[in-house]
């Protein structure tokens, strides 16, 4: 069994994570490169892997039948918010398959010679994730066509009289490509990828599997309630979860007694500003805008990012999400609405139908 390679370039674009307390810890947590911590928390093995049942039914026969008839895997496409196990996915592809994974990013890949340089330097049947794949430069995409197509690659060397177009054949790999924004790809790239895949938002009961998982590799000592307070408050991600355990393991030992229960994992939480549905500040921001401002009107994404102060990508592909999933707010040609769930959870109702007015 080779041993996956981690190559992670995430970092080099991730912005530096602000501390992870109060105002926007869902955005830090979320918008963080992964930490040592927290990769070590990674299920690796579709047995270990809990959730997403269709996505690892679809994986499991493709992994079966790939390996079968001793040829690599067909490129995959995993779309889904963040932190719900994309890259956890791509690394248990490589871990069932005994093949070498290498991370990197769309925007990572600034021209065609980068993407050569990765590709020539894998081995058969390797996988070349790439996360945020919509971010890839148009230029380099269209390379990707021929690498994903007939693993070849033609670049132009030189320029002017001299230039000239070299053929490079590269080993037959799997691409697995990340989005949070799937409708952002294009057509002929979305069209290469034999299987595309959405990973859902997890429900309560999963997540409190993941949190009780974690909480055994981390020697936390938790009870069934502290377990289902971390989970409810995670806004059914994974990697929301991991992150609050940290945090409540914390309280834990510096208020009670070291064990994670109910009462100690909502008063940690409290403290966080995360409510008992999972918002976090910011989340509370946005429908506070969208109903003291704009009365609940449509209203389009980058004015309320002014408003609230963040960048109006990290709402659409952190917070939006999230808030549509549950009912708070809607997504309409005009803009995005607020819903009565969504004033209620500020403390405010829609008068007259438009007008938020506090309860
Ligand atoms: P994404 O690539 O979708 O942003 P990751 O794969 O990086 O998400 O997941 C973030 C973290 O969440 C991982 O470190 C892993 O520990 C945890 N995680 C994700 N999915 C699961 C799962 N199904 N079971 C247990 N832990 C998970």
């Amino acid at each position: 069994m080779t041993q996956s390679k981690i190559e992670n370039q995430k970092s080099k674009i991730s912005p530096p994570s602000p501390a992870a307390t109060g105002l926007g810890y869902i955005t830090s947590a979320l918008a963080a490169p992964v930490s040592p911590a927290e990769a070590a928390l990674r299920p690796l093995s579709f047995a270990d892997f809990t959730g997403q049942p269709k996505t690892i039914e679809r994986l499991q026969v493709m992994v079966g039948a790939a390996k079968q008839r001793q040829e690599a895997l067909n490129h995959i496409l995993l779309s889904g918010p963040p932190g719900l196990g994309k890259t956890t996915l791509a690394f248990i592809l490589g871990h069932e398959l005994g093949k070498n994974v290498r991370v990197t990013s769309g925007p990572v890949i600034e021209k065609a010679g980068d993407l050569a340089g990765l590709l020539t330097n894998l081995e058969e049947g390797d996988i070349l994730f790439i996360d945020e794949i919509h971010r890839i430069p148009k230029t380099v995409e269209e390379y990707l066509y021929s690498a994903m197509e007939d693993f070849r690659l033609d670049i132009m060397i030189d320029q002017g009289p001299n230039a000239r177009s070299v053929r490079l054949s590269i080993p037959r790999f799997t691409l697995v490509g990340a989005t949070t924004r799937a409708g952002l790809l294009t057509a002929p790239l979305r069209s290469r990828f034999t299987l595309q895949t959405r990973l859902d938002y997890y429900d309560a009961e999963t997540l409190v599997t993941i949190v009780r998982r974690s909480c055994g590799l981390l020697k936390v000592p938790v009870d069934a309630g502290g377990a289902r307070e971390i989970a409810t408050r995670s806004r059914g991600t994974p990697r929301v979860a991991n992150n609050l355990i940290n945090f409540v393991r914390d309280y834990a030992q510096q208020r009670a007694d070291g064990k994670i229960t109910q009462p100690v994992a909502a008063a940690a939480l409290e403290l966080l500003e995360i409510d008992a549905a999972g918002l976090d500040e910011m989340d509370k921001r946005m429908l506070r805008v969208m109903a003291e401002n704009y009365g609940g009107r449509p209203v389009g994404m980058s004015t309320i990012a002014v408003a609230v102060g963040e960048e109006p990508e990290t709402l659409e592909e952190v917070h939006e999400p999230f808030l549509i999933q549950e009912g708070y707010l809607q997504r309409t040609r005009e803009g995005r609405v607020l819903t009565a769930k969504g004033y209620a959870a500020v403390g405010l109702k829609p008068l007259g139908g438009d007008q938020g007015s506090l309860l």
